[in-house]
């Protein structure tokens, strides 16, 4: 299959449902750890179209969803400061700190960039040595190779004016947390990017130690269909396990380059996640060679993490135990045009896509 349509055929996705319908006899909850997998799910209207016996959890895999506020506040304050610019990518530039955005803080004059890459942060350090230039880094596995390739530039370059603030994450120590936290969770649909870089063997501990059964899935609706009846056979057959459905992009051994590099340029610390709180070795920081670039080292910025304000359940949501809806400011004071939450900011938070796709 080539083309995109083919993914969409709505004969095969017909067959698909049917089986589930019939397969789909004891009940299964599933976690669908992806952001995006959560956005692809309600945008194709899946979730109403299974049976009763499945319930879909959304889960930690948004990158601006679990980033917490004390990071926010501290790019702003970076921001802020004489001769420096913070580069960002687009989506963490509305998603609430403390007190304001990296948005706001930029219509107040604050140097904010938005990048694409932060190899294009490096080339404007090049051309502007006068000015300290700090890339802020989220997200996961996925991102995390793009980051490390920067400070490998960086330091082939010389460069002293080119900082990472790293909030980057990896996705097994909180799928295992959740688990840890008591949501039942019978069965994970395992991100699909976060996998092609990594590869699948770090799922199998989550089914040795808690017989959860993994697919690793595409985000079209025939690879969301396939990927739920896989979890249901395993279910059905309790022969819980980690299998791949989407074998276009994802190999068992990952991207083993992307790996060497990661393994060259960041070394495991504790990460904050939004719900989660500190995680053990969940996060990547510079590694001793790269600490140098390392922004929270330069500028000593603390992890302090404020709270969320009050009333809004993104820790709920993040973890599976509340659905964006059960929140009481979910479409009144919190919407994509007034994020109260991070869930609410990014297309793949878990939030805006129940406000965009999901009927209630
Ligand atoms: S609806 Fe808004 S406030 Fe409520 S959990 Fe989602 S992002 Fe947070």
């Amino acid at each position: 299959m080539k083309f995109i349509n083919d993914f969409r055929d709505r004969e095969l996705c017909e067959t698909l449902l049917e089986r589930i319908h019939k397969e789909a006899v004891r009940e299964i909850t599933i976690m669908e750890v992806c952001g995006g997998h959560t956005m692809a799910l309600h945008r194709f209207g899946i979730p109403a179209l299974l049976p009763n016996t499945i319930t879909l959890l959304s889960g930690p895999g948004c990158p601006v969803c679990v980033t917490g506020r004390g990071f926010i506040d501290h790019a702003i304050g970076l921001s802020m400061r004489d001769q420096t610019m913070v580069c960002t990518y687009g989506d963490l530039i509305r998603v609430p700190g403390s007190e304001s955005t990296l948005e706001k803080a930029q219509a107040d004059g604050a140097n904010v960039r938005i990048v694409y890459s932060p190899l294009q942060c490096i080339e404007m350090a090049a051309q502007d040595p006068e000015t300290n230039h700090v890339f802020l880094g989220i997200g996961f596995e996925t991102t995390a190779p793009a980051s490390a390739v920067a400070l490998q530039k960086a330091n082939e370059l010389g460069l002293k004016n080119f900082f990472l603030y790293s909030a980057h994450k990896i996705m097994p120590p909180a799928m295992a947390a959740i688990i840890h936290e008591g949501v039942k969770v019978d069965a994970y649909l395992c991100p699909g990017h976060v996998s092609t870089i990594s590869g699948t063997k770090m799922y199998e501990p989550l089914v040795d130690q808690f017989g959860v059964g993994c697919v690793v899935s595409g985000f079209e609706p025939l690879d969301l269909l396939q990927s739920i009846l896989m979890l249901v056979q395993q279910q059905e057959n309790k022969n819980a396990a980690v299998e791949i459905q989407y074998t276009r992009a994802v190999k068992s051994q990952g991207n083993v380059k992307a790996q060497q590099i990661l393994n060259q340029v960041f070394e495991p610390c504790d990460a904050w996640w939004r719900g989660l709180g500190i995680l053990a070795n969940s996060g990547l920081k510079p590694s001793a060679n790269y600490k140098g670039f390392d922004a929270s080292v330069v500028y000593g910025l603390s992890t302090n993490e404020p709270a969320d304000p009050t009333g809004c359940r993104c820790g709920d949501v993040l973890k599976g135990l509340l659905k964006p809806t059960e929140c009481k400011l979910f479409r009144k004071t919190c919407t994509p045009a007034n994020p109260i939450g991070a869930c609410m900011v990014s297309a793949e938070g878990a939030c805006q896509s129940f406000f965009r796709y999901a009927n209630s």
